[in-house]
């Protein structure tokens, strides 16, 4: 890979030496996509400064891994980045990849539902929990007539005045009652977030609807507002997908065009970090080199003004145990959900569905073991050859947690079994390609905006320790960004540059 050649251990000067020459050196911890954005922003705003990130693994990127097989471009994990926030697409700008951006396909914006083994469309202009049209969602067969009434009622009912935190699930069947929660809410936001509705936190995790609720009274009242400055694509549902995009050349160009503007020598792969000591104003990172298969060989300890852990939270608690015992304790209380997926290459004519949407996501009540179904080729058509489609199988998640564990060989038959009949398939696929990620999604249970706060309170009595990364203020790609970005800002305040 292109960043390798700076794969180097390098020497550390002593704090004296550094010091008398005015470098401060900055440690990152984790070479996901929220450490890299920390580093990319260091360099920009303090080249002199002396940067070193660690990653465990082989590779830059985390959960973001792109790779390339028969023609066909698959995405093993994360896919594309929503625009709203500004700072995905800044940072494309930045590293010159704005016309490498594609959008998603404007023909095919609409979701399917799964409803007793059959797909039918998502009611046009529903968005994710709110409907923005009344005859799509007054002719679905995907609501009982009573489901329907219900969720009309959605109008009238008043806003909740308890400001207090509100599963996911509490504010939907409140607001659009059970069957809509069941049939339409739950399998698109429990596929994107890979969570359990009922322990979700409506105030982390889609802030935006509780507002709307609060400043309109009801999210359709809302939904009509918003329409008039910005109408909802004719027969759009789901996603706004409208609104997101993706690179040409995958979502991995984005992690080597960072790793391209990092320092020689800045970057140690197969390093892990094991813990993390504070010694007044000195950090104290003690490492290991993974790459020595079966076993751990041990590492100097390495010494640093700062420290970025970029790490999952689950990883931090561990690292900061020595440093800040509350700190540690509440970084431990973020929970993860873990994913597997599986690409599917076909030849077009096996496939007897006309895929003629995004995708479809399956409701827990039908009892199957696929969360969602992505028609990748379809959201990005450069993803597949011609004559090919690609399918991207979600499985996992809070819902079946034992499922993302599962091996290729026993996830295979499984997946098939399920989306055989679903897509009417008549054929083998070309190829599958199965990615397992354990423990990668943070999930913003009741109460993690509390501990967000509390999380913060901490840190801020640690100076030169920042924090970074999915599990703090949004799990999307530019929210990560913005925490890596606003960790390396927060470092050079505290220098007063
Ligand atoms: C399956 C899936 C699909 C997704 N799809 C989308 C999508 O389409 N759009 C979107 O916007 N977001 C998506 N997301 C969310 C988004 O991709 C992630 O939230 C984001 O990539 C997380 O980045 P991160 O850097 O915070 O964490 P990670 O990517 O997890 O990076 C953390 C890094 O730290 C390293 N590390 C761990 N422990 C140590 C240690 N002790 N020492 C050194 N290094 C260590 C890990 O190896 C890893 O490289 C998806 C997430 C998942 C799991």
């Amino acid at each position: 890979m292109s960043y390798l050649h700076k794969v180097r251990i390098r020497t550390v000067g002593t704090r004296r030496e550094m010091q008398a020459l005015g470098i401060q050196r900055i440690a990152i911890v984790g070479g996901g996509i929220s450490g890299l954005s920390a580093a990319h922003h260091l360099m920009e705003q303090a080249p002199g400064c002396q940067m070193t990130l660690f990653e465990s693994g082989s590779r830059l990127g985390g959960v973001i891994s792109t790779v390339h097989r028969d023609g066909f471009q698959i995405e093993q994990s994360a896919d594309n980045f929503i625009t709203t926030s500004p700072w995905g697409l800044d940072l494309c700008e930045k590293l010159g990849l704005t016309r490498d951006l594609v959008q998603t396909n404007a023909d095919y914006r609409r979701t399917f539902v799964v409803r007793n083994g059959r797909l039918h469309r998502l009611p046009d202009g529903f968005m994710m929990m709110a409907p923005s049209r009344f005859w799509p969602l007054a002719l679905t067969p995907i609501l009982s007539p009573f489901g329907k009434l219900r969720a009309a009622l959605e109008y009238f009912i008043p806003p909740r005045r308890d400001s207090s935190d509100e599963s996911m699930a509490h504010f939907v069947r409140r607001r659009l009652g059970r069957e809509a929660f069941d049939r339409l809410v739950e399998p698109l936001v429990g596929a994107v977030y890979a969570a359990d509705m009922e322990k979700l936190s409506v105030d982390a995790t889609l802030s935006r609807f509780r507002d709307m609720e609060r400043q309109h009274g009801s999210l359709i009242r809302a939904m009509r507002h918003q329409m008039k400055s910005r109408p909802v694509e004719e027969a759009e549902s789901g996603a706004r997908y409208s609104m997101f995009v993706s690179l040409i050349g995958g979502l991995s160009t984005l992690v080597d065009a960072i790793a391209l503007r990092l320092p020689e020598n800045s970057i140690r792969l197969n390093t892990r970090v094991e813990r993390i000591e504070r010694a007044g104003n000195i950090w104290r990172l003690i490492t290991s080199a993974t790459e020595t298969v079966g076993k751990s060989a041990p590492v100097c300890p390495v010494e640093f003004d700062a420290v970025i852990v970029a790490a999952p939270a689950h990883v931090a608690t561990r690292l900061l145990a020595s440093v800040d015992a509350p700190l540690s304790f509440e970084l431990g209380q973020i929970d993860y959900s873990g994913t597997a997926i599986v690409s599917l290459a076909y030849d077009v004519q096996d496939i007897g569905h006309p895929l003629d949407g995004m995708g479809v996501v399956v409701p827990a009540i039908e009892n199957s073991p696929i969360l969602a179904c992505s028609f990748s080729s379809r959201k990005y058509p450069h993803r597949s050859p011609a004559g090919k489609t690609l399918l991207r199988v979600f499985v996992g998640g809070a819902r079946h947690p034992e499922l993302a564990e599962l091996s290729a060989a026993e996830l295979l038959p499984l997946v098939l079994k399920q989306l055989r009949p679903l897509l009417n398939i008549c054929g083998e696929p070309c190829f599958c390609d199965v990615a397992h990620w354990p423990r990668t999604m943070p999930q913003y249970h009741l109460g993690h905006k509390d501990r967000i706060a509390r999380i913060d309170a901490r840190v801020a009595e640690l100076p030169g320790l920042k924090l970074a990364g999915s599990a703090f203020r949004g799990v999307g790609l530019p929210d990560c960004i913005h925490s890596g970005q606003q960790a390396a800002e927060q470092v050079l305040a505290d220098w007063g540059r």
